[in-house]
C-alpha cells in the first residue's frame, strides 16, 4: 500500500478553566487550517456516509452541493470537487475559511448527529478551491458578449461583489461604488487576518477587475456622490452598504480615553496588517500590546477583539458577557479557540461603569438568567451588592452593530426601512418598492454572514438579469 504522507498536527496546551488568572500564549496560536493537505482533505471527505439526506445542504445558505463535492474529493477528482463547489458559491475558500460551520452546514452533518464527530466541510471547501487557484483551474471572467445595461453598485462587501460577479458574467456593465480605499467590506477591513488572509480577498478583488468591473474607491455615496446621480446613471442599483453603527452603552465613563469602538480596533489592526500608515494604532490609543484588555461583548465580533488583542501582544484579555455560555450568540468553536489562547471569560458580567480617564477599569455588575422574554430567550437580571472592578488599560466595546439612517444621509425619504432601519425588499430579488433598486447583505438582514450576503448577491443578480431578459451564467 502506498504510504500516505505525513501530516504535522499543532499541539496546543489547553488553559484549564478553573485557571482564573489570564496569561495569554504570545506564540503557536492555533491557527486553524495550518496544516490541511490533500491526504487529510481525502480522509475527511471519505468519512461522508452519502446519506441521502444532506441535512449538510439544505443548512447551507447556498445549498452547496456538499455530499457531490466530497465524494469527488474523497476519489481524488478535485477538479471536477471545484467545479461542483463554484457552481453555487461565488467565494468557496472564503466561506471554507470564515462560515461559523458549527451553525451551519457541520453542526446538522449525521455523522456529528450520531457522536463521531463531523465530516471538516469547510475546510474541505477550502482546500479544494486554493488547490483549484494553486493549479490555475479558476478561469478569469470573460463575458461572452457584452451587454448594453450597467448596474451601480453601492457597497464592495461580499453581497455586492457576489451580484457583480454574476452580473459580469452575463456581460452587464457593472460600477462597483465604495467608500474604502480596498474593495472586500468587512472582509478586508473587519474580519481579521488570522481567519481571513487579505490576500485571499484582494485575490478575488482583481479577479473582478480583471473581468472589467469598474470599481470606484474612497467613493462616499450620500457625500462624494449623490444617489440620485447613481440611480441616473445606472439602469439598475444594488444598495449593499452593510451595517456600521455601532451600538453604544450609555453608562458613568463612557468617552475615556481607552474605551474604543471593535470596528475601529480591528480595522486599524487590519490596515496595519496592509503596511498602512495607522497614527492610532501606533499611539497605542488602538493597539493592545503591553495592556490588560477587557472586551465587551459575546458575539464574533467580541471574539475577534480577543484574539486580535492576544496576538498584538496583551498582557491579560478578559471577555465580558452579560449571558452564560450556553446563551451567547458567538460560535462555540471561537470560544473554544480563544480559551485556548488564554483569553478568560467572565460569563453572567456587565458593565455598570468605567473608572480613570485614561481608563483603569470596568465596574462589572454580576448577573443571573431570569424569565425568558419575548423570544424566550432567559432576560440577564442584575444581582445586587455582587459588583467589583475588573482591572483595565483597554477596553472594547462589541456590543452590534446597526444600520446608518440611509433614506436622511441619502435624502431618500422614499427608500422603505423597517423599524430596525435595515432596507425592505422583496423575498429573493431583493427588490425595493423604489424602480430599479435592489439591495442585498447585512443592509437588509441586520448584522449576518458573509454566506448569507454573497446568497443575497447572487439571487439579487438573477433577478435583474431576468429583468433585462439577459441568461445567468453564474457557473461558468
Ligand atoms: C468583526 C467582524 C467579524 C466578522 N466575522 C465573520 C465571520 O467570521 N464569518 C462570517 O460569515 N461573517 C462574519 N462577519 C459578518 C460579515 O462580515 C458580514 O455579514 C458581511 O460582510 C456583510 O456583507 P455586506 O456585503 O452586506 O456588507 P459589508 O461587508 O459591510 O460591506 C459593505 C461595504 O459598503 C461600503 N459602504 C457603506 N456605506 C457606503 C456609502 N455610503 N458609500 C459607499 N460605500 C459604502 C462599506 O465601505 C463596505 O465596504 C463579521 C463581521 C464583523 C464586524
Ligand atoms: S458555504 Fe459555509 S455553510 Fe455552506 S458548505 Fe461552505 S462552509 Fe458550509
Amino acid at each position: 500500500m502506498a504510504e500516505q504522507p505525513m501530516l504535522k498536527f499543532v499541539t496546543v496546551p489547553r488553559v484549564m478553566p478553573e485557571k482564573r488568572e489570564a496569561t495569554v500564549r504570545k506564540e503557536d496560536f492555533r491557527e486553524i487550517y495550518a496544516e490541511y493537505a490533500e491526504a487529510k482533505a481525502k480522509e475527511q471527505s471519505s468519512r461522508c456516509s452519502q446519506c441521502g439526506v444532506p441535512y449538510c445542504q439544505s443548512h447551507c445558505p447556498l445549498h452547496n452541493n456538499i455530499p457531490d463535492w466530497l465524494r469527488l474529493t474523497a476519489e481524488g477528482r478535485l477538479q471536477e470537487a471545484y467545479e461542483v463547489s463554484q457552481a453555487t458559491n461565488t467565494f468557496p475558500e472564503i466561506c471554507g475559511r470564515i462560515c461559523p460551520q458549527d451553525r451551519l452546514c457541520e453542526g446538522n452533518c449525521v455523522i456529528e448527529q450520531s457522536g463521531h464527530g463531523t465530516v471538516t466541510i469547510g475546510a474541505v471547501e477550502k482546500y479544494i478551491t486554493d488547490t483549484a487557484w494553486e493549479k490555475g483551474w479558476v478561469m478569469p471572467i470573460s463575458p461572452r458578449q457584452e451587454r448594453p445595461e450597467s448596474v451601480g453598485i453601492i457597497g464592495a462587501g461580499p453581497g455586492g461583489l457576489a451580484a457583480a460577479d454574476v452580473l459580469r458574467r452575463a456581460g452587464v456593465q457593472v460600477t462597483v461604488y465604495d467608500r474604502y480605499d480596498r474593495a472586500g467590506g468587512l472582509m478586508t477591513y473587519g474580519i481579521p487576518g488570522f481567519k481571513l488572509e487579505k490576500d485571499i480577498v484582494t485575490r478575488r478583488n482583481a479577479q473582478l477587475e480583471q473581468g472589467g468591473v469598474t470599481f470606484k474607491l474612497n467613493c462616499t455615496v450620500g457625500q462624494d456622490i449623490a444617489f440620485d446621480d447613481i440611480r441616473s446613471a445606472h439602469d439598475a442599483v444594488v444598495i449593499a452598504t452593510g451595517v456600521y453603527k455601532s451600538r453604544d452603552i450609555e453608562a458613568p465613563g463612557v468617552g475615556a480615553q481607552g474605551l474604543v469602538r471593535a470596528i475601529d480596533f480591528l480595522t486599524a489592526s487590519n490596515r496595519k496588517s496592509f503596511g498602512d500608515a495607522v497614527p492610532e494604532f501606533d499611539s497605542g490609543a488602538l493597539n493592545a500590546h503591553g495592556k490588560r484588555v477587557v472586551v465587551i461583548g459575546g458575539g464574533d465580533t467580541a471574539m475577534d477583539c480577543v484574539r486580535t488583542s492576544v496576538r498584538q501582544g496583551a498582557t491579560s484579555v478578559k471577555c465580558l458577557y452579560r449571558r452564560d455560555r450556553a446563551n451567547m450568540p458567538g460560535s462555540q468553536r471561537e470560544v473554544a479557540n480563544a480559551e485556548e489562547e488564554g483569553v478568560i471569560f467572565e460569563w453572567l458580567s456587565a458593565p455598570k461603569g468605567f473608572v480613570g480617564d485614561p481608563i483603569t477599569g470596568v465596574m462589572v455588575q454580576k448577573m443571573r438568567l431570569g424569565a425568558p422574554d419575548a423570544t424566550g430567550r432567559q432576560s440577564p437580571e442584575v444581582i445586587d451588592g455582587a459588583d467589583y472592578i475588573e482591572e483595565a488599560d483597554l477596553v472594547i466595546m462589541a456590543l452590534g452593530f446597526e444600520p446608518e439612517a440611509l433614506p436622511t444621509l441619502w435624502d431618500q425619504p422614499d427608500l422603505p426601512v423597517t423599524r430596525w432601519g435595515t432596507i425592505k425588499t422583496e423575498y429573493m430579488s431583493g427588490a425595493t418598492q423604489m424602480q430599479g433598486v435592489y439591495a442585498v447583505g447585512d443592509i437588509v438582514r441586520g448584522a449576518s454572514l458573509v454566506v448569507w450576503a454573497i446568497k443575497d448577491g447572487r439571487d439579487c443578480a438573477e433577478a435583474i438579469l431576468e429583468r433585462f431578459g439577459a441568461a445567468s451564467i453564474a457557473a461558468e
